[in-house]
């Protein structure tokens, strides 16, 4: 997909001697849900900050719908940013907080409630107008905060961590509306995180960030299915690596693959250990060292004889907590599809 709403070539941004971004290069188009996820120090705040104007980069280049806008100030540029602590004015109303862009930018008054309103109708707050920030929950502060941003129609909308306050119940139910308030709105958003659930949810595409760098670039399930290095397949899923000789004899070549846990079967070993593995189907015994039993699903932990470990989550469908448990310490056999077999680059 060809980015148009942003496009980042050869960013870099250096403080003092830390290099927080290395060589960004990134395009996001137009309606895109664009998240970039990574560990704490990855940079991907960093390269919020540049595409927003906070921050000029030490090289490279931002521009915004095919404008070059590296050297502009922020507030010339078609963004808004969202902050974690949502920043809103506690004196004044929630609509005089969703208004004041328009106020500082002299758009008459009529226009700048009918605007208001229409934004606190887009995030679900109808009727709260005359309330102050005091007088909300956390999640209603956060819905102040997307209707000021999204009172100015920029052209890209940028989330730092916008639900890190929030708890998990909350902060689940916000990632579906956030979702829904994209798709209604139109706007590019490009949402920094470090949860990859969240990422996995809420995008249309991700970046996964380490050390400044972007690793790989993609669609959840091209991110997920097809990790291009262990770095990723570990930070985004559970990694579930077979190196070498597993690896050699399962597809022909050697290296290291990834298979995800939930694309593995887990079946008692027969009576005498034997039994062939389906046809282009990759086998591998071991012995179960712990079930985790998780209500809709069961996670196993097997040592496998050919060493190292794999993680099976199972469905429960017809397993009782009781079945699940005498599984601890059994001999099994793990089999999958050979197509779920991944190949992935060693670390650099
Ligand atoms: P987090 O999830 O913790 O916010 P991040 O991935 O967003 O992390 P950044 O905040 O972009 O990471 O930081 C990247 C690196 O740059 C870190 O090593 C950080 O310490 C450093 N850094 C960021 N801002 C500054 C600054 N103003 N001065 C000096 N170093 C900075």
């Amino acid at each position: 997909m060809e980015g148009n709403a942003v496009r980042l070539r050869n960013l870099r941004k250096v403080f003092g001697r830390t290099e927080a971004v290395a060589d960004v290069e990134l395009g996001i188009s137009d309606g895109e849900f664009f998240s970039m996820l990574g560990p704490s120090g990855s940079g991907k705040t960093t390269v919020l900050r540049m595409i927003a104007g906070f921050e000029t980069p030490t090289s490279g280049t931002v521009e915004l719908g095919g404008k070059d806008v590296t050297n502009l100030a922020p507030f010339e540029r078609d963004v808004h940013t969202v902050f974690q602590d949502y920043a809103l004015f506690p004196h004044m109303t929630v609509e005089q907080n969703v208004a004041y862009g328009l106020k500082i930018r002299k758009v008459p008054k009529a226009e700048r409630l009918r605007r208001a309103a229409e934004a606190l109708e887009n995030v679900r707050l109808e009727g709260f107008g005359k309330r102050r920030p005091s007088q909300l929950s956390g999640g209603q502060r956060q819905r102040v905060a997307l209707a000021r941003a999204l009172v100015s129609h920029p052209r890209v909308l940028l989330l730092d961590e916008p639900l890190g306050a929030l708890d998990l119940k909350l902060r689940e139910q916000m990632q579906i509306e956030l979702k829904e308030l994209q798709r209604e709105v139109g706007i590019t958003f490009v949402f920094v995180t470090h949860d990859q659930d969240e990422a996995l949810t809420l995008s249309d595409r991700m970046a996964v960030f380490r050390d400044g760098r972007i690793q790989q670039t993609g669609t959840p399930a091209e991110i997920y299915e097809r990790p291009a290095s262990p770095f990723v397949a570990g930070f985004v899923g559970t990694s579930n690596l077979l190196t070498g000789e597993t690896a050699e004899q399962v597809v022909g070549k050697r290296g290291t693959f990834s298979v995800r846990p939930e694309k593995i079967r887990v079946l008692k070993e027969t009576a005498d250990g034997s039994g062939d593995p389906e046809p282009d189907h990759t086998a591998a015994t071991g012995t179960v060292a712990e079930v985790v039993y998780l209500g809709d699903a069961t996670r196993f932990l097997v040592d496998l004889d050919a060493g190292g470990r794999l993680t099976a989550v199972q469905q429960n469908l017809e397993t009782s907590s009781e079945e699940v448990a005498a599984f601890r310490g059994t001999r099994v056999r793990l089999q999958w599809h050979n197509r779920h077999n991944f190949p992935v680059a060693e670390a650099r």
